[in-house]
Protein backbone atom coordinates (compact mmCIF):
# COMPACT_ATOMS: atom_id res chain seq x y z
CA UNK A 1 0.00 0.00 0.00
CA UNK A 2 1.14 3.09 0.96
CA UNK A 3 1.62 6.81 1.20
CA UNK A 4 -1.45 8.71 0.19
CA UNK A 5 -2.16 12.69 0.76
CA UNK A 6 -4.00 13.11 4.50
CA UNK A 7 -6.30 15.53 3.43
CA UNK A 8 -7.10 13.04 0.37
CA UNK A 9 -7.91 9.91 2.96
CA UNK A 10 -9.68 11.94 5.20
CA UNK A 11 -12.02 12.83 2.30
CA UNK A 12 -12.18 9.37 0.77
CA UNK A 13 -15.76 7.55 1.01
CA UNK A 14 -16.42 4.51 3.31
CA UNK A 15 -17.60 2.25 0.60
CA UNK A 16 -19.01 -0.01 3.31
CA UNK A 17 -21.20 0.12 6.38
CA UNK A 18 -19.39 -2.70 8.08
CA UNK A 19 -15.91 -1.72 7.08
CA UNK A 20 -13.80 1.22 6.88
CA UNK A 21 -11.99 1.45 3.08
CA UNK A 22 -8.11 2.32 3.68
CA UNK A 23 -6.90 4.33 0.85
CA UNK A 24 -3.71 5.31 1.57
CA UNK A 25 -1.21 5.88 4.19
CA UNK A 26 0.34 8.92 4.52
CA UNK A 27 4.07 9.58 5.70
CA UNK A 28 4.02 13.23 4.80
CA UNK A 29 4.41 14.43 8.27
CA UNK A 30 7.14 17.52 8.30
CA UNK A 31 8.21 16.78 11.71
CA UNK A 32 6.74 13.65 13.49
CA UNK A 33 5.22 13.48 17.16
CA UNK A 34 8.29 12.47 19.48
CA UNK A 35 7.70 9.24 21.07
CA UNK A 36 8.91 7.52 23.96
CA UNK A 37 12.13 6.13 23.28
CA UNK A 38 14.08 3.70 25.80
CA UNK A 39 17.70 3.29 25.54
CA UNK A 40 20.31 0.95 27.65
CA UNK A 41 24.11 1.70 26.51
CA UNK A 42 24.43 -1.65 24.49
CA UNK A 43 21.17 -2.87 24.83
CA UNK A 44 17.70 -2.59 23.49
CA UNK A 45 16.64 0.37 22.19
CA UNK A 46 13.31 0.82 21.93
CA UNK A 47 11.36 2.37 19.01
CA UNK A 48 7.30 2.49 20.16
CA UNK A 49 4.93 3.10 17.31
CA UNK A 50 2.96 6.42 16.28
CA UNK A 51 -0.59 5.76 15.10
CA UNK A 52 -0.95 7.10 11.91
CA UNK A 53 -4.69 7.40 10.66
CA UNK A 54 -5.50 6.22 7.48
CA UNK A 55 -8.96 7.28 5.15
CA UNK A 56 -12.23 7.14 5.76
CA UNK A 57 -14.30 8.53 8.49
CA UNK A 58 -13.91 5.69 11.21
CA UNK A 59 -10.40 3.95 9.73
CA UNK A 60 -8.20 1.88 11.22
CA UNK A 61 -5.04 3.43 12.30
CA UNK A 62 -1.29 1.80 11.61
CA UNK A 63 1.27 1.39 14.03
CA UNK A 64 4.67 3.19 12.36
CA UNK A 65 8.07 2.41 13.63
CA UNK A 66 10.16 3.28 10.96
CA UNK A 67 11.14 6.34 10.14
CA UNK A 68 11.16 8.21 13.39
CA UNK A 69 12.73 10.81 14.65
CA UNK A 70 15.14 8.77 16.49
CA UNK A 71 16.25 6.38 13.61
CA UNK A 72 15.65 5.88 10.40
CA UNK A 73 16.62 3.26 9.22
CA UNK A 74 17.30 -0.22 10.00
CA UNK A 75 19.59 -1.56 8.05
CA UNK A 76 17.64 -0.84 4.02
CA UNK A 77 14.33 -1.08 6.04
CA UNK A 78 13.33 2.68 5.75
CA UNK A 79 9.45 2.27 6.34
CA UNK A 80 7.76 0.12 8.46
CA UNK A 81 3.85 0.19 9.18
CA UNK A 82 2.35 -2.80 11.36
CA UNK A 83 -1.71 -3.13 11.13
CA UNK A 84 -4.79 -4.75 12.35
CA UNK A 85 -5.69 -7.25 12.67
CA UNK A 86 -9.27 -5.46 11.60
CA UNK A 87 -12.29 -5.53 10.15
CA UNK A 88 -11.61 -3.05 6.93
CA UNK A 89 -11.65 -3.23 3.55
CA UNK A 90 -8.38 -1.80 1.25
CA UNK A 91 -8.74 0.51 -1.67
CA UNK A 92 -5.56 1.70 -2.66
CA UNK A 93 -5.55 3.11 -6.19
CA UNK A 94 -3.03 3.35 -8.56
CA UNK A 95 0.13 5.35 -7.06
CA UNK A 96 4.00 5.86 -8.07
CA UNK A 97 7.11 4.51 -6.48
CA UNK A 98 10.49 5.34 -6.81
CA UNK A 99 14.03 4.37 -5.11
CA UNK A 100 12.56 1.65 -3.21
CA UNK A 101 11.62 -1.81 -2.86
CA UNK A 102 7.94 -2.67 -1.01
CA UNK A 103 7.54 -5.99 0.99
CA UNK A 104 4.32 -6.95 1.89
CA UNK A 105 3.62 -9.26 4.36
CA UNK A 106 0.19 -10.31 5.91
CA UNK A 107 -0.86 -12.52 8.79
CA UNK A 108 -4.55 -12.58 7.87
CA UNK A 109 -6.31 -11.32 4.67
CA UNK A 110 -5.48 -11.47 1.19
CA UNK A 111 -4.77 -8.42 -1.41
CA UNK A 112 -4.96 -8.11 -4.69
CA UNK A 113 -1.59 -5.75 -6.18
CA UNK A 114 -1.59 -5.02 -9.57
CA UNK A 115 1.32 -2.95 -11.09
CA UNK A 116 2.90 -1.08 -14.01
CA UNK A 117 5.42 -4.31 -15.05
CA UNK A 118 1.77 -5.86 -15.98
CA UNK A 119 2.14 -8.07 -13.00
CA UNK A 120 -0.79 -9.28 -11.30
CA UNK A 121 -0.73 -11.21 -8.28
CA UNK A 122 -2.40 -11.95 -4.86
CA UNK A 123 -0.73 -11.14 -1.36
CA UNK A 124 -1.32 -13.93 0.80
CA UNK A 125 -0.83 -14.75 4.53
CA UNK A 126 3.37 -16.21 4.89
CA UNK A 127 4.01 -15.32 1.28
CA UNK A 128 6.49 -12.45 0.42
CA UNK A 129 5.98 -10.18 -2.22
CA UNK A 130 9.04 -7.57 -3.27
CA UNK A 131 7.92 -5.23 -5.61
CA UNK A 132 11.39 -2.89 -7.01
CA UNK A 133 10.08 0.45 -8.19
CA UNK A 134 13.87 1.74 -9.04
CA UNK A 135 13.48 4.54 -11.58
CA UNK A 136 9.87 3.97 -11.31
CA UNK A 137 6.71 1.63 -10.53
CA UNK A 138 2.75 2.07 -10.18
CA UNK A 139 0.97 0.36 -8.38
CA UNK A 140 -2.28 -0.89 -6.76
CA UNK A 141 -4.01 -2.70 -4.05
CA UNK A 142 -7.28 -3.80 -3.21
CA UNK A 143 -8.40 -6.43 -0.45
CA UNK A 144 -10.41 -9.56 -2.15
CA UNK A 145 -14.12 -9.99 -1.59
CA UNK A 146 -13.22 -12.80 0.71
CA UNK A 147 -11.04 -10.84 2.78
CA UNK A 148 -12.63 -9.26 5.66
CA UNK A 149 -9.69 -8.71 7.73
CA UNK A 150 -6.24 -7.05 7.38
CA UNK A 151 -3.18 -7.56 9.58
CA UNK A 152 -0.05 -7.65 8.52
CA UNK A 153 3.18 -5.44 7.84
CA UNK A 154 4.13 -2.97 5.23
CA UNK A 155 7.66 -2.32 4.60
CA UNK A 156 10.03 -0.42 2.58
CA UNK A 157 13.56 -0.64 1.68
CA UNK A 158 15.35 2.02 0.47
CA UNK A 159 17.74 1.11 -2.89
CA UNK A 160 21.33 2.18 -2.37
CA UNK A 161 22.63 4.60 -4.96
CA UNK A 162 24.21 2.88 -7.24
CA UNK A 163 20.89 0.34 -7.80
CA UNK A 164 18.03 3.25 -6.98
CA UNK A 165 17.44 3.43 -10.77
CA UNK A 166 16.74 -0.28 -10.87
CA UNK A 167 14.38 -1.41 -13.70
CA UNK A 168 10.92 -2.94 -12.14
CA UNK A 169 10.60 -6.08 -10.93
CA UNK A 170 8.35 -8.40 -8.21
CA UNK A 171 9.22 -11.54 -6.72
CA UNK A 172 6.98 -13.71 -4.59
CA UNK A 173 8.15 -16.30 -2.74
CA UNK A 174 6.61 -18.78 0.27
CA UNK A 175 9.66 -19.52 2.69
CA UNK A 176 9.76 -23.05 4.59
CA UNK A 177 8.92 -23.27 8.35
CA UNK A 178 11.76 -24.29 9.85
CA UNK A 179 11.82 -24.64 13.34
CA UNK A 180 14.38 -23.35 16.58
CA UNK A 181 13.66 -24.73 19.58
CA UNK A 182 10.29 -25.37 19.12
CA UNK A 183 9.75 -21.86 17.66
CA UNK A 184 8.24 -21.61 13.77
CA UNK A 185 10.35 -19.22 11.95
CA UNK A 186 9.87 -17.88 7.92
CA UNK A 187 12.70 -16.44 6.22
CA UNK A 188 11.33 -14.05 3.39
CA UNK A 189 14.67 -12.25 2.89
CA UNK A 190 18.70 -13.47 3.46
CA UNK A 191 19.42 -16.00 6.20
CA UNK A 192 18.56 -17.31 8.80
CA UNK A 193 18.36 -20.48 11.44
CA UNK A 194 19.69 -22.52 8.02
CA UNK A 195 16.88 -21.16 5.53
CA UNK A 196 17.75 -18.53 3.25
CA UNK A 197 15.74 -17.03 0.77
CA UNK A 198 16.70 -17.57 -2.92
CA UNK A 199 15.00 -13.43 -3.58
CA UNK A 200 18.50 -11.21 -4.28
CA UNK A 201 18.52 -7.81 -2.58
CA UNK A 202 20.41 -5.15 -3.12
CA UNK A 203 22.19 -4.45 -0.19
CA UNK A 204 22.74 -7.20 2.77
CA UNK A 205 19.16 -8.10 4.38
CA UNK A 206 17.72 -10.30 6.38
CA UNK A 207 13.91 -10.52 7.13
CA UNK A 208 11.51 -13.28 8.91
CA UNK A 209 8.46 -14.03 10.97
CA UNK A 210 9.41 -15.69 14.27
CA UNK A 211 6.45 -17.43 15.73
CA UNK A 212 7.53 -18.64 19.58
CA UNK A 213 4.97 -20.92 21.37
CA UNK A 214 4.62 -20.11 25.37
CA UNK A 215 7.83 -20.45 27.48
CA UNK A 216 10.40 -20.40 24.57
CA UNK A 217 13.75 -19.54 24.55
CA UNK A 218 15.40 -18.69 21.78
CA UNK A 219 18.97 -18.06 20.74
CA UNK A 220 19.48 -16.99 16.45
CA UNK A 221 22.67 -16.57 15.00
CA UNK A 222 23.43 -13.74 13.25
CA UNK A 223 25.54 -11.64 11.33
CA UNK A 224 27.72 -9.52 13.83
CA UNK A 225 27.97 -6.73 10.91
CA UNK A 226 24.23 -6.60 11.01
CA UNK A 227 21.73 -4.15 13.08
CA UNK A 228 18.30 -5.52 13.42
CA UNK A 229 14.85 -4.22 14.74
CA UNK A 230 12.12 -7.15 16.53
CA UNK A 231 8.58 -5.95 15.76
CA UNK A 232 6.45 -7.87 18.05
CA UNK A 233 2.96 -8.34 16.72
CA UNK A 234 0.79 -10.37 18.85
CA UNK A 235 2.35 -11.42 22.92
CA UNK A 236 4.87 -10.73 24.48
CA UNK A 237 8.50 -10.93 23.58
CA UNK A 238 12.21 -10.08 25.51
CA UNK A 239 15.03 -9.37 23.34
CA UNK A 240 18.58 -9.16 24.83
CA UNK A 241 16.81 -8.64 28.00
CA UNK A 242 14.32 -5.55 27.25
CA UNK A 243 10.76 -6.44 26.99
CA UNK A 244 8.74 -5.22 24.49
CA UNK A 245 5.15 -4.31 24.16
CA UNK A 246 3.04 -5.59 21.25
CA UNK A 247 3.65 -3.00 18.10
CA UNK A 248 7.43 -2.16 19.76
CA UNK A 249 10.47 -2.03 17.53
CA UNK A 250 13.36 -2.99 19.38
CA UNK A 251 16.80 -2.19 18.03
CA UNK A 252 19.86 -3.54 18.57
CA UNK A 253 23.23 -2.01 16.76
CA UNK A 254 25.52 -3.94 14.85
CA UNK A 255 28.40 -6.55 16.68
CA UNK A 256 26.05 -9.43 18.20
CA UNK A 257 26.78 -12.84 16.83
CA UNK A 258 23.27 -13.81 18.29
CA UNK A 259 19.96 -12.15 19.15
CA UNK A 260 17.79 -14.15 22.48
CA UNK A 261 14.24 -13.88 22.38
CA UNK A 262 12.12 -15.29 25.12
CA UNK A 263 8.35 -15.10 25.76
CA UNK A 264 6.11 -16.03 28.28
CA UNK A 265 2.74 -16.65 26.70
CA UNK A 266 3.74 -17.18 23.35
CA UNK A 267 4.73 -14.56 20.42
CA UNK A 268 4.78 -13.59 16.98
CA UNK A 269 7.62 -11.14 15.66
CA UNK A 270 8.85 -9.81 12.63
CA UNK A 271 12.45 -9.86 12.49
CA UNK A 272 14.43 -7.27 10.07
CA UNK A 273 17.88 -6.96 10.18
CA UNK A 274 20.45 -5.26 7.59
CA UNK A 275 23.96 -3.62 7.28
CA UNK A 276 24.06 0.15 8.40
CA UNK A 277 22.26 1.85 5.28
CA UNK A 278 25.16 4.49 5.19
CA UNK A 279 23.16 6.93 3.00
CA UNK A 280 21.18 9.51 3.76
CA UNK A 281 17.94 9.48 2.06
CA UNK A 282 15.04 12.11 1.15
CA UNK A 283 11.86 10.01 1.42
CA UNK A 284 8.24 12.29 0.41
CA UNK A 285 5.16 10.66 -0.01
CA UNK A 286 5.82 7.18 -2.08
CA UNK A 287 9.17 8.45 -3.32
CA UNK A 288 12.57 7.66 -2.27
CA UNK A 289 15.29 10.24 -3.18
CA UNK A 290 18.77 12.14 -2.21
CA UNK A 291 17.86 15.71 -3.11
CA UNK A 292 14.92 17.92 -2.72
CA UNK A 293 14.75 18.40 -6.62
CA UNK A 294 15.19 14.87 -7.45
CA UNK A 295 11.91 14.63 -5.42
CA UNK A 296 9.77 17.85 -6.91
CA UNK A 297 11.04 16.24 -10.51
CA UNK A 298 9.45 12.59 -9.43
CA UNK A 299 6.36 14.31 -8.95
CA UNK A 300 6.01 16.23 -11.98
CA UNK A 301 6.67 12.98 -13.93
CA UNK A 302 3.55 11.80 -11.74
CA UNK A 303 1.20 14.27 -12.42
CA UNK A 304 2.24 14.69 -16.17
CA UNK A 305 1.83 10.68 -16.50
CA UNK A 306 5.30 10.57 -18.04
CA UNK A 307 6.50 6.98 -18.74
CA UNK A 308 8.51 6.82 -15.72
CA UNK A 309 6.08 5.23 -13.94
CA UNK A 310 3.64 3.58 -16.53
CA UNK A 311 0.69 2.15 -16.70
CA UNK A 312 -1.73 -0.17 -14.24
CA UNK A 313 -4.00 -1.93 -16.18
CA UNK A 314 -7.28 -3.47 -14.67
CA UNK A 315 -7.78 -1.55 -11.61
CA UNK A 316 -11.27 -0.07 -11.57
CA UNK A 317 -10.90 3.47 -10.87
CA UNK A 318 -8.89 7.14 -11.13
CA UNK A 319 -5.10 6.91 -10.15
CA UNK A 320 -3.98 8.90 -6.92
CA UNK A 321 -2.75 12.49 -7.77
CA UNK A 322 0.36 13.48 -5.56
CA UNK A 323 -0.11 15.66 -2.59
CA UNK A 324 0.78 19.44 -2.46
CA UNK A 325 4.80 19.52 -1.57
CA UNK A 326 5.60 20.78 1.47
CA UNK A 327 6.06 24.41 1.89
CA UNK A 328 10.09 24.16 3.01
CA UNK A 329 12.69 22.29 1.03
CA UNK A 330 12.94 18.45 1.99
CA UNK A 331 16.08 17.23 4.53
CA UNK A 332 17.55 14.44 3.75
CA UNK A 333 17.53 12.15 6.87
CA UNK A 334 19.97 9.27 8.08
CA UNK A 335 21.20 7.72 11.04
CA UNK A 336 22.34 9.03 14.61
CA UNK A 337 25.82 8.73 14.54
MN1 LIG B 1 2.59 1.37 -2.66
Amino acid sequence: MLGSDPERTSRASCESAERPTITGVSNVEAEPAELTCTSTPGGVEVLGPRDVPLGGPRAMSVRRTLPQKQRSLIGAWCFCDHYGPDEVRMDVAPHPHTGLQTVSWLFTGEIEHRDSLGVHAFVRPGELNLMTGGRGIAHSEVSTASSTVLHGVQLWLALPDAHRDAPRNFQHYAPPTVTVDGASVRVFLGSLAGSTSPVPTFTPLLGAEITLPAGATIELEVAREFEHGVLLDTGDVTVEGTTLTAGDLGYTGTGRATLTLSTRDGARVVLLGGEPFGEEIVMWWNFVGRTHDEIVAYRDEWQAETDRFGRVEGYGGTRLPAPPLPGGRLRPRGNPA
